[in-house]
C-alpha cells in the first residue's frame, strides 16, 4: 500500500543545484531523492567520453552532498543489475521500493525527457532568469525576436548593470570596443585542472569499460565535478580572464584552447554553478574596478542574453525545430568532423581541441566548424547530432538553437538577421591559423586557394534570391552579381569540386 504523502524526487544529471525548485517544494522526512545513471542518457547522442565522466561523477558527488545535508538519497549506478536503464523505469521502481504515491521533479530541460516523464509532477525550473511563459509572451509582443531586445528587457528586470533605470555607462552593448583580432604575444591563464579523486577514477574506469567506442580523449580528465571545484574555476576566471574577456572574445590562436573564455558553460549547464551568482559576481568586479565595463557587459550578455534567449527559442519551437532546413542543405557531414583528418588548418585546430577536451570556444564553433558546414551545405540535423555529441556543455536546449539557428541559418533567420557566413578573409583577420596552413587565404581559385573562399561566393550565388531580400546581405549579393559569367562558373566548379570530394561520414 502507498504511504500517504511519501514522494520520490527525481533529479537528472543537469539539475545538480541545491536551490532546485523541486528540493524546495518537498518535506525531507517524506521524500526519497532519486538519481540514476541510465544508458540512453549517454548513448541517445553518443556523447564524448569526458562528458560522460563529468556528468556521472558530478551526479555521484551531488548525491554525497545531499546526504550530508540530511536527505534520503537513492543512487542507482549504471552497472546495478536491477537498473531498468530508463529514467521513467527507475522512477517507477523507486515508487514501488518506497511505497510512494507520487513523484515530483523540476521540469527536465529536454523535450524528449519531458514526454517520457510526463507522469511525474514537473515544477518550473527556477534556475533561469526568465520563465518559458515570459519568453513566449515576449515573442508574442515583439515583431522582431532578436536577442538584443530580450537581453535589454532582462537587464531591466534584474537590474544587472543598471543605474536609475538606464544601462550603466549609457549604452546597452559594448561590442564595438570588444572583439579585436588575436595577438599571439598575449598571455593567457588556462582554467584550473582538478585531479580525479576515487569517485571520479571509478567513473573513468566505467566509461573505459562501457563507452570505449565513443568519440574523444578520455584522459587526462581534469574537469571540476563538485561545487567547490567549479567555484574555484570561476574565481580563477574572474581574477585572470574577465578583465580581458571582451577584447579577445572573437580571437582565435593556434594551440590556445581557452584564451580569455571562462570555460564554465559545462558547470552552469549541470547546475553546479548558478547563473545569478555568476552575473552578480561579474557585475561586482566592474563596480570594484577589477574589470572594465566592456568586458563585464560582454560576459553578462552571453549568460543573461544568449543563454536565456536560446532556451526560450528551444521551448517555443520544439519539436519541429530539429528538422528545420531553410536553405535545403543536403550534403552529408564529412568524415573529418569525427576523425579530425583534414588539411584545413583552422578546422583541424578546432577539431583537435574538441576531440581532446570536449571544448572549443564560441568563435571556433560558429565561424570555423559552423561556418564550414553552412558554406558546404551540410545537412543541419547531422551537424546538430555532431555538436550535441562532442561538447561537454552540449544539452539539446542550448546546442540545437546555436547550431541549427545561429550557425546554419536553418531556421530561416529567427535567431540571426543574417547568416554567419565568412570567407578566409575573416578567419585570417581574427586568427593566426592561416600562417601555418597549406592553403592561401588570399586566393579564390586554383589548387592553393583556400576552400572557404570559393565556397563562400558559391554559397552567396546559390542563395542570392533569398539573400537579396535581406537588408544586411544586399551589398554582398550585388558584389557577387558583378562577377562575370566565367568567374561565377569557375567559383561554382572550384567549390562544388571541393565539396564533392569530401568523404561522407
Ligand atoms: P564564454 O565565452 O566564457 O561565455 C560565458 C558563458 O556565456 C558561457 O559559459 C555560456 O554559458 C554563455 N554563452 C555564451 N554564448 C552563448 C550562446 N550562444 N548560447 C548560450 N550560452 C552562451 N553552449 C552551450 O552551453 N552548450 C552547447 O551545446 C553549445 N553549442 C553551441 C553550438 C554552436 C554551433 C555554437 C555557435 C555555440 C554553441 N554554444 C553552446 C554557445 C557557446 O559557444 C558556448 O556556451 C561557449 O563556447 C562555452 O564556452 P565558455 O564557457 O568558455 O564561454
Ligand atoms: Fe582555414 Fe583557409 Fe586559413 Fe587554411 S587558409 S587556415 S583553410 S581559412
Amino acid at each position: 500500500m502507498a504511504r500517504l504523502d511519501h514522494k520520490i524526487l527525481l533529479i537528472t544529471g543537469d539539475q545538480l543545484s541545491l536551490n532546485l525548485s523541486a528540493l524546495r517544494a518537498v518535506e525531507p522526512a517524506h521524500t526519497h531523492i532519486l538519481l540514476a545513471e541510465v544508458v540512453p542518457e549517454a548513448t541517445t547522442a553518443k556523447h564524448h567520453k569526458k562528458k560522460i565522466v563529468l556528468v556521472f561523477s558530478a551526479m555521484r558527488h551531488f548525491a554525497e552532498e545531499l546526504r550530508r545535508a540530511g536527505w534520503n538519497v537513492d543512487y542507482v549506478t549504471l552497472d546495478d543489475p536491477e537498473n531498468s536503464q530508463s529514467l521513467s523505469g527507475e522512477v517507477k521502481r523507486a515508487m514501488t521500493r518506497h511505497q510512494a504515491d507520487t513523484a515530483v521533479m523540476t521540469a527536465p530541460n529536454d523535450y524528449r525527457l519531458r514526454g517520457e516523464l510526463a507522469f511525474v509532477e514537473q515544477l518550473e525550473d527556477n534556475r533561469f532568469f526568465s520563465s518559458e511563459a515570459e519568453f513566449r509572451s515576449f515573442a508574442e509582443t515583439h515583431k522582431n525576436l532578436r536577442m538584443e531586445f530580450f537581453y535589454r528587457a532582462l537587464r531591466q528586470k534584474t537590474g544587472l548593470l543598471m543605474e536609475n533605470g538606464q544601462p550603466v555607462g549609457g549604452r546597452w552593448n559594448y561590442d564595438t570596443e570588444n572583439r579585436k583580432p588575436a595577438k599571439s604575444a598575449a598571455s593567457f591563464v588556462p582554467p584550473p585542472r582538478f585531479e580525479p579523486n576515487v569517485i571520479t577514477r571509478e567513473v573513468i574506469d566505467l566509461v573505459k569499460a562501457r563507452f570505449d567506442d565513443h568519440y574523444g580523449l578520455l584522459e587526462p580528465f581534469w574537469f571540476g565535478v563538485t561545487r567547490s571545484d567549479t567555484q574555484a574555476a570561476f574565481e580563477s576566471f574572474l581574477k585572470n580572464a574577465l578583465p580581458h574577456f571582451g577584447v579577445t572574445q572573437d580571437a582565435m590562436l593556434e594551440n590556445e584552447y581557452f584564451l580569455n573564455h571562462s570555460m564554465i558553460s559545462l558547470y552552469l549547464n549541470l547546475g553546479l554553478l548558478d547563473a545569478r551568482m555568476i552575473c552578480k559576481a561579474a557585475e561586482a568586479a566592474y563596480l570594484s574596478g577589477d574589470a572594465p565595463l566592456e568586458s563585464v557587459e560582454g560576459f553578462i550578455r552571453q549568460i543573461l542574453g544568449w543563454r536565456e534567449y536560446v532556451r526560450g527559442v528551444y521551448w517555443m519551437k520544439m519539436p519541429d525545430y530539429l528538422s528545420s532546413n531553410f536553405l535545403k542543405a543536403d550534403v552529408p557531414i564529412p568524415d573529418f568532423y569525427w576523425s579530425g583528418d583534414t588539411d584545413l588548418n583552422c578546422v583541424s585546430q578546432a577539431l583537435r581541441q574538441t576531440h581532446d577536451e570536449a571544448y572549443a570556444h564560441h568563435i571556433q564553433r560558429l565561424m570555423i566548424t559552423g561556418n564550414f558546414a553552412l558554406l558546404a551545405g551540410i545537412n543541419p540535423f547531422q551537424v546538430h547530432e555532431w555538436y550535441h555529441a562532442v561538447y561537454a556543455d552540449a544539452f539539446e536546449w542550448v546546442e540545437a538553437p546555436n547550431t541549427i539557428g545561429m550557425a546554419l541559418h536553418a531556421d530561416g533567420g529567427l535567431m540571426g538577421s543574417k547568416p554567419y557566413a565568412a570567407s578566409a578573409n575573416y578567419i585570417n583577420k581574427m586568427s593566426n591559423y592561416c600562417k601555418a596552413c597549406r592553403y592561401d587565404p588570399k586566393q579564390r581559385l586554383g589548387p592553393e586557394a583556400c576552400p572557404f573562399n570559393a565556397m563562400y561566393w558559391n554559397f552567396i550565388g546559390k542563395h542570392q534570391d533569398v539573400f537579396s531580400h535581406n537588408l544586411r546581405m544586399g551589398q554582398i549579393v550585388n558584389a557577387y552579381r558583378k562577377f562575370s559569367a566565367d568567374e561565377k562558373q569557375a567559383i561554382a566548379n572550384q567549390a562544388n569540386g571541393f565539396i564533392g570530394r569530401l568523404k561522407p561520414y
